[in-house]
């Protein structure tokens, strides 16, 4: 059976350190992945990484359906790797699951090469450009423990910080009085 997993904020130790690899795309990663993209189209994500729901390996699930439809619907990743990026950079908000509600201006390459291990154990490459380039490196900065909070200036950032730990605080408070938590993602 699928297990139910929280989105955890970006304050959890689990999100402020580096994933472990992937020794191989077994049965165990396969199910991590279903139960990864299953979480992700029911939270209206385009991406998530394993870290966020506290699986401390190096798994990324990608939707694209929103970019390209010549595209497979969902990228399913282990041990992702850049392999080159553009000296031409664009910057963009970016939203997260483990940061509610802070957007945040981010500078990064246009354009990227990326490897990784498919659903099956295939390596496969894959060079993206925009904002499909953008997520797939907002990803793999989880599986760093780098979350969008560390690009703000040192001041933002700490206040960023705080209002999260308040978020956490509150879903701590609400969940061991039973009621449904303020924020789960
Ligand atoms: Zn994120």
């Amino acid at each position: 059976m699928a297990k139910d997993y929280k989105i955890l904020l970006a304050t959890h130790p689990i999100l402020r350190q580096q994933a472990k690899p992937v020794i191989a795309v077994d049965a165990e990663i396969q199910e991590l992945m279903q139960d990864m993209t299953r979480i992700m189209v029911r939270e209206n994500g385009v991406g998530l990484a394993a870290p966020q729901i506290g699986v401390s390996k190096r798994v990324v699930t990608i939707d694209v359906r929103f970019v390209k439809k010549d595209l497979p619907n969902m990228f399913c990743m282990a041990n992702p790797e850049i392999l080159w990026a553009s000296e031409e950079k664009s910057i963009e908000k970016e939203y997260c699951f483990s940061v509610p509600e802070i957007g945040v201006a981010i500078e990064r390459p246009s354009e990227i090469k990326i490897r990784y291990l498919d659903e099956h154990g295939a390596y496969q490459e894959f060079h993206t450009t925009g904002i499909l380039a953008r997520c797939f490196q907002h990803e793999l900065d989880h599986l760093e423990g780098i979350a969008t909070v560390d690009y703000l200036s040192p001041l933002k950032r700490s206040l960023a910080i705080k209002r999260i730990q308040c978020l956490e605080r509150a879903n701590r408070q609400e969940e061991t009085s039973g009621a449904q938590p303020l924020f789960s993602r």
